[in-house]
């Protein structure tokens, strides 16, 4: 017997997929379904979205979820939405039809705009009321580019008759037939033009960038009653939106400050909940809204790593020393000696280095230096990297944490887990449920509705193994300084890109 009204939709609108999931009142997934679409390269440097073909991807998902549960609108209490963040979608207001295509988060194609305002001398001011470094990775550039590059535009906007949303108030507006033109803070905290202390979008950063505020979505909590949107003939009630990172953040249970979740993707991404005070950081961490609840808003600081799994793709497929990036395990474990390293600097190094002239190298090859021990010291430079961020964050937010909460493809790896927390000397958790992201709206959904309180949540959620550091706390430490020697001698080492 299906219940009345007490699963979750959450609706995963990803960089190169979307996924619709339903979750039950006991925090299980009931079902799963994904549709990938497609990646447009116009240029070098330039990578755009379809809109409409997103939502159209998602709609077929969610139907053919809810035809394979046998399962309808009257089962479902609320629905949550993850989203790519950055992306950058601009509409006409009359037709809905969008000005251009979406223009996503890798899109290099606004680095002028960003170089022109620091130039201006925006830097600190962005930081202060972003959170943000200024960067054509978030939405403010982006959205300053096609208002000025396509034809008509900005004479449409200043009639008010355009609007801005991320995928996520993209969805809620399509999907409302144009009634919710709304965004969460976590979402409107990494488009560079709202100020996440005021919690509004900031006017100075608007004009700098030209960017009239009719076009801008409300923003609300994450934990919050959107409105009604509708999915085919069926109706539902959002309650819950976050950007992913955040969402991750959220459905790992990190409610607590100090509390770190790493997903180990292609890059990893490290957020700490640093409770409800923004810190800003020394080292280039960005500060940005983990979500809002009610009255209550929580930062984190988040810094990531570029390549991290991506690593052990060029295992894969560059050298062709592993057949599946599982199998590294397997040779990692037969490694003998210790003292190589793989810096892993492919396209610079992110935070807290950051160098955009760094390039990969291998240190330390003996003539007894195999196979194995190439595959060992790749896997290490996910955890090295990682502790990099995690040392730096910990200095900018003056706390000590106790667990790393873990997720994403490359925490399936025991080896590299218990490396992890050999290095950073603390217990790091691997939960049975990795869906963090969608765990998280869904959570936020089902608090919305009244399935669960934040409490409730905690206890939903299952451990599925926990690595403690076992390493000599010396011998750890001297492989650290090993790495930092290592990571030192790739700096700085292309004259120009
Ligand atoms: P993304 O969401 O960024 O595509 P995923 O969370 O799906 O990434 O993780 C895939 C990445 O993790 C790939 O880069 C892959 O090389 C790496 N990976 C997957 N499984 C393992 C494993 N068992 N050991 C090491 N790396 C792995």
């Amino acid at each position: 017997m299906k219940k009345d009204k007490s699963y979750i939709l959450t609706l995963d609108l990803g960089t190169t997929s979307v996924r619709a999931l339903v979750l039950d009142e006991n925090g299980t997934w009931l079902g799963m379904k994904q549709k990938e679409f497609q990646q447009i390269f116009p240029k070098k440097g330039r990578v755009e979205h379809d809109p409409v073909e997103i939502l159209q991807a998602l709609e077929t998902t969610v139907l053919a979820l809810f035809k394979e549960l046998e399962i309808g609108e009257e089962n479902i209490a609320q629905v949550g939405i993850t989203n790519q963040r950055e992306t950058t979608v601009l509409w006409n207001k009359g037709t809905g039809e969008p000005l251009y295509n979406a223009i996503v988060w890798q899109d290099k194609r606004t680095a002028a705009i960003c170089e022109k305002l620091k130039a201006d001398g925006w830097e600190e001011y962005v930081k202060k009321s972003t959170g943000l470094v200024v960067d054509a990775y978030f939405s403010g550039s982006k959205i300053k580019w096609i208002l000025d590059e396509v034809e008509g535009a900005r004479e449409l906007a200043e009639k008010g008759e355009v609007l801005f949303g991320t995928i996520d108030s993209w969805l809620m507006w399509k999907w409302s037939e144009g009634k919710i033109h709304a965004s969460d803070y976590s979402n409107a905290s990494r488009t560079m033009i709202f100020d996440i202390q005021k919690l509004d979008w900031d006017d100075e950063l608007l004009a700098a960038l030209d960017i009239p505020k009719t076009i801008l979505p409300k923003v609300h909590p994450s934990i919050h009653r959107f409105g009604e949107i509708k999915i085919g003939a069926a109706s539902f009630e959002v309650g819950g939106v976050a950007g992913d990172q955040q969402a991750a953040l959220f459905g790992q249970c990190c409610f607590e400050p100090g509390s770190v979740k790493n997903t180990y993707g292609t890059g990893c991404f490290l957020l700490m909940n640093t409770g409800e005070q923004a810190q800003f950081s020394k080292y280039g961490m960005i500060t940005t809204i983990a979500w809002g609840d009610g009255d209550q808003v929580i930062y984190a600081l988040e810094g990531s790593v570029f390549i991290a799994g991506a690593a052990v793709q060029w295992l894969r497929d560059g050298l062709k020393l592993i057949d599946s990036a599982p199998d590294s395990e397997y040779y990692a474990s037969k490694a003998g000696r210790d003292g190589v390293y793989v810096v892993p600097a492919f396209s610079g190094l992110g935070a807290p280095h950051w160098d955009m002239y760094a390039r990969g190298a291998i240190f330390g090859l003996t003539r007894d230096t195999g196979k194995p021990e190439l595959i060992r010291a790749t896997l290490e430079s996910m955890a090295y990297q990682s502790r990099d961020v995690l040392e730096a964050m910990k200095e900018d937010a003056n706390m000590e944490l106790k667990v790393l909460r873990v997720d994403g493809g490359a925490a399936a790896n025991d080896l590299l887990m218990q490396f992890q927390s050999d290095q950073m000397n603390i217990a790091v958790e691997r939960p049975l449920n990795v869906e963090s992201t969608a765990l998280g709206v869904a959570y936020m959904a089902g608090i919305t509705a009244g399935l669960w309180t934040m409490d409730e949540v905690k206890q939903l959620r299952k451990i599925d193994r926990t690595f403690l550091p076992e390493m000599e706390r010396e011998d750890a430490e001297t492989l650290y300084s090993g790495w930092k020697k290592a990571l030192k001698r790739t700096l700085n080492w292309v004259e120009d890109e």
